[in-house]
């Protein structure tokens, strides 16, 4: 089920020609997740590795353009999940009446405060990526157990995050100081010390 051509054409508008894709390889592709096995199995599914396979792919490369891509998905009734580095069944579509918000065009390490200890970064940012640049200044971030390669703000946000650095790093959840969050209606909220 893809898009209406003129839907398609406005989420275009926002990200740009060549940031949006419902052919049929890509939205396949995104249907498959590692473990999505267990959560079909767990909702009495047949075991397989595929969610519902989203009518879109859309990779915004700012918060604005975030925030247009879920206007007008509430304008039209559609679902969106936001996706990071994609790793487990948790950003997958549960219903094939939604696109997939990638955002790994926001990938930027936006600024490290060495002195008071923190790092400003965009989702998909790894902690490879963050770990490798706070380096420079003997300092170690909190490591997941998932692996080097996943989202550090995926993980603070919305996975707990516990892993092998744990008991001198914390975990992910407790690693977080501040948000810029988009509402379900595309309005923003800042959060905690970047709220004050
Ligand atoms: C085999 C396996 C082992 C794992 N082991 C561990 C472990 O030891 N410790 C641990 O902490 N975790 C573990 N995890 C879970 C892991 O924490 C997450 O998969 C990973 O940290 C999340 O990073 P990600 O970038 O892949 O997030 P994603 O999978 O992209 O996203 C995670 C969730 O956050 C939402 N989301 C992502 N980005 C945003 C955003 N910018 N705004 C709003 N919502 C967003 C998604 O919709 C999804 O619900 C494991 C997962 C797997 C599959």
């Amino acid at each position: 089920m893809v898009l209406e051509k003129a839907i398609y054409k406005e989420f275009e508008d926002i990200v740009g020609h060549g940031n949006i894709n419902d052919g049929e390889v890509v939205t396949q592709c995104y249907s498959y997740n590692w473990c999505q096995e267990i959560f079909n199995h767990m909702h009495g599914k047949p075991a397989i590795p595929f969610s519902p396979i989203p009518k879109a792919v859309v990779l915004p490369s700012s918060t604005e353009e975030v925030q247009g891509v879920v206007k007008l998905c509430n304008k039209y009734g559609i679902i969106f999940k936001a996706q990071s580095t994609g790793l487990g069944p948790w950003n997958q579509p549960s219903t094939d009446n939604s696109i997939i918000i990638d955002l790994r065009r926001m990938n930027k390490i936006v600024k490290i405060d060495a002195k008071n200890l923190y790092a400003v970064i965009e989702p998909y940012v790894s902690r490879a990526q963050l770990q490798v640049e706070i380096m420079k200044y003997v300092l170690k971030c909190h490591m997941p157990g998932a692996g080097p390669q996943v989202s550090p703000l995926a993980s603070a946000t919305s996975m707990n995050g516990p892993g092998f650095t744990s008991p001198y790093t914390g975990h992910s959840a407790r690693n977080v100081l501040g948000v810029e969050w988009i509402l379900p209606d595309g309005e923003i909220m800042r959060l905690g010390s970047l709220g004050l």
